[in-house]
């Protein structure tokens, strides 16, 4: 099905920078239309949750489980934001433990966790539900509409107009584009989308304006760190070894131990159906190939198990993992920025009226849920000044 639709500004991405973005900014008065548009079937990205068909009553965060507040340059902002998502209960403290696993206890060492410093939060629901509820909390009057499973492959800039084009033929024209994604922006966007041109690069040539030749070039530039994370659906009869409560229970593997068992987190989700889910997260480029090259992935899930009994061998909380329910696998092309971060003063570009928000930015968070946030808090009130 064909359709035009007319929007004052549209995101391509449906995560939290997105959904932070526009409750900001309708919070601070925007009276226009809003399009979120986002390739995944819920809004969250990465920080969202599987609701597993197959598993069904299952709800595994399989991005980030939380998320961590450092700001220590004192942004105001981003401080009220986050009081307010405490005030109106979308999130809370994180009361769970975080427990270090070393190669040799005798000899701890802090693990130093970019994830875990500071203060953490976790959604009083889930990932996905979070970003939702922080859209939510200040989209009164509707202005947002939602298309899912909508994946834009083209973008235009024609009379003072963005035209969008999705991979299943929608269009959408605005007034004003707002990416929360890079990918448009980045050469692997070549190979997902299956073009032959990275798309901003195609709507606006070499030479038409510094900002998007710059942001192009060092975005090009900019790392990113591939991770699968492997769900685990346990039985029901399966549970800790302790009387633990809480609804996370987060491990650390110290360096040794992660270039030994190849996992770098490993996250317990009580689950409302009162099963424990296990959440392993690897980011080694070696076991990363071999999950690919293995045609056994039946002999690859028992590797799994293997290396979860060995790492919580002869601890005091956890249960030896006999059998499961399910093991599901989600892969993270591009899970985190790493190296270089885009300067800030690149997030708007008012020739064009095309603007970016995201952790992809050098801004306190960078790679983290705080950095996407911070971004979006600053690119509402610098595009509040261009109407
Ligand atoms: C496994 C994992 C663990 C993590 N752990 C932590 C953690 O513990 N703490 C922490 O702070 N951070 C963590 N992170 C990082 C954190 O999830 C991200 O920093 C944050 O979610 C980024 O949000 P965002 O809005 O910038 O981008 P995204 O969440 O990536 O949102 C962008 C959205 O755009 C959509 N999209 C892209 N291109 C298109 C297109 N052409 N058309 C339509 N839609 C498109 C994507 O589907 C995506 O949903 C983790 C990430 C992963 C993957």
């Amino acid at each position: 099905m064909i359709n035009d639709t007319f929007y004052d500004i549209a995101i391509i991405g449906g995560g939290i920078s997105s959904c932070v973005f526009s409750s900001f900014h309708l919070k601070n008065g925007y009276q226009g239309r809003i399009a979120i548009i986002e390739n995944g079937r819920n809004l969250g990205g990465r920080a969202s949750t599987r609701n597993s068909i197959s598993n069904s009553g299952w709800q595994l965060n399989h991005g980030s489980p939380n998320f961590n507040i450092c700001n220590s340059n004192n942004n105001q902002s981003l401080k009220t934001f986050i009081q307010e998502l405490l005030d109106s209960k979308i999130i809370q403290s994180d009361p769970s433990d975080l427990i270090e696993l070393y190669e040799d206890p005798r000899d701890p060492k802090k693990i130093i966790s970019d994830f875990h410093k500071c203060k953490n939060y976790t959604s009083s629901s889930s990932m996905s539900d979070l970003s939702k509820n922080i859209l939510n909390h200040n989209n009164l009057k509707n202005q947002v509409d939602f298309f899912f499973q909508t994946l834009i492959v083209k973008i235009k800039y024609e009379n003072n107009l963005w035209i969008l084009t999705s991979k299943n033929g929608y269009k959408f024209m605005t007034k004003f584009l707002v990416c929360s994604s890079n990918l448009i922006l980045h050469k692997r966007s070549l190979d997902i989308l299956k073009i032959n041109q990275i798309p901003l690069r195609a709507a606006i040539p070499i030479n038409n304006d510094k900002k998007i030749d710059k942001i192009l070039n060092l975005l090009n530039k900019q790392e990113y760190v591939q991770r699968l994370t492997f769900l685990i659906y346990t039985k029901s009869n399966y549970c800790y070894k302790d009387n633990y409560k809480n609804r996370f229970r987060y491990f650390l593997l110290n360096n040794l131990l992660e270039e030994k068992f190849k996992f770098e987190r490993i996250i317990f989700q009580q689950q409302i159906n009162n099963k424990i889910g296990i959440v392993l997260h690897t980011r080694n480029k070696e076991f990363i190939t071999e999950y690919f090259q293995c045609n056994n992935k039946k002999k690859f899930k028992n590797i799994l198990l293997d290396k979860f009994n060995q790492i919580f061998d002869k601890n005091s909380y956890i249960n030896k993992l006999i059998d499961y329910q399910d093991i599901s696998i989600m892969i993270w092309r591009a899970s985190q920025p790493s190296g270089l971060g885009i300067p800030e003063n690149l997030q708007v570009c008012d020739k064009y009226n095309i603007a970016f928000c995201g952790d992809w930015f050098d801004l306190e968070g960078f790679g983290r849920i705080e950095g996407a946030i911070l971004s979006a808090l600053k690119l509402s009130y610098k595009i509040s000044s261009l109407y």
